[in-house]
């Protein structure tokens, strides 16, 4: 009977009677969601649902620009310059990879500028400048065309030693790769995009510190970066390998969120690092890699059947428009299976955040000023599909559940569901100070 009243109140029929919580959960969580106002909602669901419509174009942009650079004969081209003049193979493969590598960037730099510039700042979501921008954009593309190039170099070496075998062995080149990018970037990428610096001494970094310690993370200190550089927006986020592991804070999450939604956060991130996170993506995609490279071999061969376009086989770098065009459709498709695989993560990191962090309503803030750049109400099917993390409305609805039952259990003193009194998102805030006409939201403050 326990066994069956367990299965009950995990398959979300609760087996609870409602009178045994101090409030009702869901009504908590609208409560949370109504302080965002019928604008900031709109506006929210806007920007989100484009990012679906941008994906789609995004794929059809690169496959077209892939066509052209294929059909117009430049890859064949610089392909059979190469082997003339610098001849040996490792540089054939580099040349032409780094050729298609910033063909495409130009090509597609219309589209990069629309997505990364225009639409940020229609939205409010960009703090900079057009050369501030364009300058970061500058420094990403030349990272991207070295490092990418020389990754397609090696790959290329694997592929004429294995014709038939190597998206076996170049799934494991580029998982090794990868990790050695992620053990690099808090090093040398990241300082390249923004500065470092330790958090200002005091309680909330004493806190931080205090969790990260008593649950074996080996940090010292606290890191916050200047986010505010490129965007307003909150956030926060491990990065690095081994030895180069960080936990990051963004000032804006600091200068924004209350020190409950700090140490909320915080939690969670402290949960992507004690759960090993970073080590069982990376397995994960390493299954997603595989079957996108076994896709790519043998569709290859299907698509260039009889040297069309003077592309002699898998191993002949001209190829590699081909080899791009259908990752990049092959990715498109397999956006849900990479989606789930984060989600999955980022499900947990929040479980753990709360129980670490107890802060139920600095979770729901948090989760409800991520609104600025995530629908918070999807539809089941859509947060399966397009969601990297659980919804606005699942994570606040997580807290105000694990809340109550905290109380009801006599861990946490009682207090009510749902936000502080008088609690307006500051991005709502903002606007309606910046608007005429006075909002019931803003008059009950
Ligand atoms: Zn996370």
């Amino acid at each position: 009977m326990r066994i069956l009243a367990f299965a009950i109140a995990i398959l979300g029929l609760s087996a609870v009677p409602a009178g045994a919580l101090p409030f009702d959960p869901d009504a908590a969580t609208r409560a949370w969601l109504d302080t965002m106002g019928a604008d900031a909602t709109a506006r929210s669901n806007a920007y989100f649902e484009g990012g679906y419509w941008i994906d789609l174009a995004g794929t059809l942009v690169s496959v077209a620009v892939a066509a052209l650079i294929l059909l117009l004969g430049w890859a064949r081209g610089v392909r059979a310059w190469l082997e003339r003049t610098v001849k040996w193979f490792p540089f054939v493969a580099f040349g032409v990879s780094f050729f298609v590598n910033l063909v495409s960037t130009v090509l597609t730099f219309p589209f990069s500028y629309y997505v990364g510039f225009v639409r940020e700042h229609r939205y409010d979501l960009s703090t900079q400048t057009f050369p501030e921008w364009f300058n970061e954009q500058l420094i990403g593309a030349g990272i991207g065309l070295i490092v990418g190039s020389i990754f397609l170099a090696i790959l290329y070496l694997i592929i004429r030693a294995a014709k038939n075998t190597w998206w076996v062995w170049g799934s494991a080149a580029t998982v090794v790769f990868a990790g050695a990018l992620i053990f690099l970037q808090p090093v040398y990428i990241e300082p390249l995009f923004n500065t470092y610096t330790p958090m200002q001494e005091g309680e909330l970094k004493d806190d931080i510190l205090a969790m990260a310690q008593a649950n074996g993370v080996p940090a010292h200190d606290v890191l916050v970066y200047d986010r505010s550089r490129q965007t307003n927006s909150i956030s926060a986020n491990v990065a690095g390998l081994f030895g180069t592991t960080r936990i990051a804070l963004a000032d804006t999450l600091l200068e924004r969120g209350s020190p409950e939604a700090v140490r909320a956060v915080m939690g969670h991130e402290i949960g992507h690092y004690v759960l090993g996170h970073i080590y069982s993506l990376m397995i994960m995609t390493a299954g997603l890699i595989i079957i996108t490279f076994a896709i790519v071999h043998f569709a290859f061969r299907a698509i260039t059947k009889g040297e069309r376009w003077g592309v002699r086989d898998i191993s002949d770098p001209a190829g590699l428009p081909v080899i791009l065009a259908i990752i990049s459709a092959v990715g498109l498709l397999a956006t849900p299976i990479q989606n789930n695989i984060t989600r999955f993560h980022e499900n947990q990191a929040d479980a753990f955040g709360l129980n670490l962090a107890r802060e139920p309503d600095g979770f729901a803030e948090a989760a409800v000023m991520l609104s600025e750049y995530r629908k918070m109400e999807p539809s089941a099917l859509e947060e399966w599909v397009f969601y990297t993390h659980p919804s606005g409305w699942n994570r606040v609805h997580r807290a105000m559940v694990w809340k109550a039952n905290e109380i009801a259990a006599g861990r946490l003193p009682a207090s009510p569901g749902g936000p502080p009194e008088g609690w307006v998102p500051d991005f709502v805030r903002a606007r309606e100070a910046a608007s005429p006409e006075p909002s019931p939201a803003v008059a009950s403050d």
